[in-house]
């Protein structure tokens, strides 16, 4: 059963005032056991709190729409700040900036917008953004706070200021909108915002996805939201529901995440082995850094897991298109572990691909491929680089002579391994042109990986 999380709506809106209940239940039916509801005035962020203490499933966020901020005085204020204490309040939004409609004077709308960023900075909650219209205000306000935890709740601005926002920290929500025939623009941004900064969520009862397109939306209609973002990445539904749940969770501190590390976890229909932490890279876009999570499963490991553990969390190998040794790190540190695993699975009938960075050889100064022969179906190998001055800015080996040893190793596995494949991560410096030319020259597939997308 997928589990989802509706970052954003607002139930206290007279459009549910007949059926909330049945709204509440219908969204647990389709999969959506969260939800947060968010105040965009007084009164709302009131009703917000008080739908939050009455329903187990429901969080609430207060703040003011920058459409109100000509109603802002001290009293709101102080009134936000009182209901942010409350339990079960996560956020503080929404607050922004909306130059389309400009409900309030511009300065007005940026002068509250600083003092309740302030507040969250004060509170140490994160934000919850409204902008529109507002790309250059709204990062600057943002960035003069020194806020670092937040949302660009139903985004509709172009790829720079998604980037931009990340680099804040901040992640990026999709409504509706995305769903939306016309919305090319926005389908290419969820293509490629990283999986640890994207968010879903409906803003119900607005911005209704299709097929409901005219309805009154509500919480359930989320699973259409977050099918259409599955499908613009190539991932199922349940990847999808993974990854923007733990998103939801880490970010507005919902629930509880896990705190060991996954040994055996599925992508679309491969399931892929967590073998090691340890790398003898130490690449400058390499995930390790910067998040434990890889498409919603926590690949920090506390120890390296043993054979039998392997065995039991991989189950019947046949069930899966592959098992792919791979790991937070490299999975032929482990030799012997693998070519008993990997026979293993053979064995039983199942399918074994390596991902490697292909620095087997060195570590092991021996040429470790024909032990692979008839255990190992599929290879990658990371080249990442057309030259040995790129590899090293950008791959930072522990080991001397990577790059030569790379190329050797993959001449070796062409000759050891049915598929070979060659991976390059599409970042600034790499010849990709010339990536290619070497893979082919050597007579092996080639793929293209994007920079932040893993898995
Ligand atoms: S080879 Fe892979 S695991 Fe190792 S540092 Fe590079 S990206 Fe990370
Ligand atoms: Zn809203």
């Amino acid at each position: 059963m997928i589990e989802l999380i509706d970052t954003h709506c607002h139930l206290d809106m007279p459009q549910f005032k007949d059926d909330l209940l049945d709204v509440i239940v219908r969204a647990d039916s389709a999969g959506v056991k969260t939800i947060i509801t968010v105040g965009a005035d007084e009164e709302s962020s009131e009703k917000a709190v008080e739908l939050a203490k009455t329903h187990e499933s429901i969080y609430a966020s207060v703040g003011l729409h920058p459409h109100d901020a000509k109603e802002f005085n001290k009293n709101t204020e102080d009134l936000l700040k009182r209901l942010a204490k409350e339990e079960k309040v996560v956020a503080i939004g929404e607050i922004g900036l909306d130059y389309h409609y400009n409900h309030s004077p511009k300065k007005t709308q940026q002068k509250v917008f600083s003092r309740l960023l302030s507040l969250a900075k004060e509170l140490d909650l994160p934000v919850i953004i409204h902008s529109r219209e507002a790309k250059a205000d709204t990062l600057k306000l943002i960035k003069d706070s020194g806020i670092t935890r937040g949302v660009m709740h139903c985004f509709s601005g172009d790829i720079d200021m998604a980037e931009q926002a990340m680099a804040m920290g901040f992640y990026i929500s999709f409504a509706g909108p995305v769903t939306f025939k016309n919305a090319k623009r926005l389908q290419e941004i969820a293509k490629t915002i990283p999986d640890e900064y994207i968010l879903i969520e409906t803003d119900a009862p607005y911005l209704t996805p299709a097929p409901y397109r005219g309805k009154r939306n509500e919480p359930s209609y989320l699973l259409h939201t977050a099918k259409q973002v599955a499908t613009l990445r190539g991932v199922k539904l349940e990847d999808i529901a993974r990854i923007t749940t733990v998103n939801a969770k880490r970010l507005f501190g919902i629930g509880s995440l896990p705190e060991e590390g996954t040994i055996a976890y599925k992508i679309r229909d491969s399931l892929y082995l967590n073998i090691t932490n340890r790398c003898t890279n130490a690449c400058t876009f390499c995930v390790r850094f910067h998040t434990d999570y890889v498409k919603g499963h926590n690949l920090r490991l506390k120890k390296e897991p043993d054979i039998e553990e392997l065995k039991e969390a991989i189950g019947n190998p046949t069930e899966f298109k592959e098992v792919v040794f791979c790991g937070y790190g490299e999975p032929l540190l482990r030799l012997e572990l693998v070519k008993t695993l990997a026979k293993w699975i053979k064995d039983k009938g199942g399918r074994v691909r390596i991902n490697t960075n292909g620095h087997g050889n060195l570590i092991h100064e021996r040429n470790i491929l024909p032990e692979l022969r008839g255990i190992v179906d599929s290879i990658s190998i990371s080249m990442d680089a057309h030259d040995e001055k790129t590899y090293n800015s950008i791959c930072k080996p522990l080991v001397k002579n990577a790059f030569k040893a790379v190329i050797d190793f993959i001449k070796e596995a062409k000759i050891y391994i049915p598929e070979v494949t060659v991976t390059v991560v599409d970042v600034e410096g790499v010849d990709i042109e010339s990536c290619k030319r070497i893979a082919s020259e050597l007579g092996v597939n080639f793929r293209l990986r994007k920079f932040n997308i893993v898995g």
